[in-house]
């Protein structure tokens, strides 16, 4: 049996009155338990089209999504999200009438399989770790961005899912914020790891977080290269510079600029049409 997530022969065409997009051309793709994969590519590749395949908001046109040996996804799939994927999306969704606390217990309570006692002491515990100590009893709109973020990322793992998923979550921030949460995901993976895949379009963001990187081509996306990091975990802001890191760095970076002009090139012609 396979573990993790697999995604064969993906394919998505959008169709409308306008024409059709393709949005994703022969995506294969394994992610293995625990392992984190990101995704970089240029804006309107299809990243989120594939994340939104994965999480069950969306269908294929043709190609099989499983996770751990189940299909959850695909052509001719009746999409429905469950809670063995969650989504963490760049801008946050978190019940503002509620205490930090209920929103991240909630899902685990609710669904019985933690008692509030134990949900309250592994949220505290949790959000001690990402250094939002003291703010379970705070409402989200007293936080700011970047601890709304961390709250989310804290529910998200609070209801166990079996792969995480992350939308550029940290891509509203400023350049020193991201690197402050970018240390706290690599932290919290690390206590809890989990299977993850998370797009962004920074390549240092991607190269710092994964385990694997894949640089998705222009559109019609589909995974171009890959490239393991192999450095070791939990990972500081000084891997930046670290000499493996650029060495990873310098692999990707051609590729990825070669898709970012394609990309350009092509909002272009469809601007021109
Ligand atoms: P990314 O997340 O990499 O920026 P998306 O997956 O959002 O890219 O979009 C990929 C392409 O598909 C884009 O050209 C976008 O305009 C198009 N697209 C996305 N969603 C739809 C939709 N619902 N209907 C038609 N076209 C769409
Ligand atoms: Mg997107």
């Amino acid at each position: 049996m396979s573990v993790g997530l697999s995604i064969r022969d993906g394919n998505k065409i959008y169709r409308s009155k306008r024409g059709s997009v393709v949005a994703l051309s022969g995506v294969d793709l394994d992610v293995g338990q625990n392992e984190f994969c990101a995704i970089v590519g240029p804006s309107g590749c299809g990243k989120t089209t594939l994340l939104n395949a994965i999480a069950g908001f969306e269908s294929l046109s043709s190609g099989t999504i499983s996770l751990d040996g189940k299909v959850i996804g695909g052509a001719d799939w009746s999409a429905r999200a469950d809670a063995s994927r969650i989504v963490v999306f760049q801008n946050g969704a978190l019940f503002p009438w509620r205490t930090v606390l209920w929103n991240v217990t909630c899902g685990p309570v609710q669904q019985g399989k933690l008692s509030v006692k134990e949900a309250s002491s592994q949220a505290i515990d949790l959000l001690n770790r990402v250094g939002l100590r003291g703010i379970e009893n705070k409402y989200p709109d007293e936080l700011s961005g970047g601890q709304q973020r961390r709250v989310e990322i804290v529910r998200a793992l609070l209801n166990d899912p079996k792969i995480l998923l992350l939308d550029e979550p940290f891509r509203a921030m400023d350049a020193l914020t991201k690197s402050v949460m970018q240390e706290y995901l690599s932290d919290l993976l690390f206590k809890l790891p989990k299977t993850v895949f998370f797009i962004t379009h920074d390549l240092d963001e991607a190269i710092f977080l994964a385990d694997r990187v894949c640089v998705f081509s222009s559109r019609p996306g589909r995974i171009k290269q890959s490239v393991k990091v192999d450095i070791p975990k939990p990972r500081t802001h000084e891997v930046l510079t670290s000499p493996e890191f650029l060495r990873i760095k310098a692999a990707l970076n051609d590729a990825l600029h070669e898709e970012a002009v394609q990309a350009f090139k092509l909002g272009e012609l469809e601007l021109a049409r």
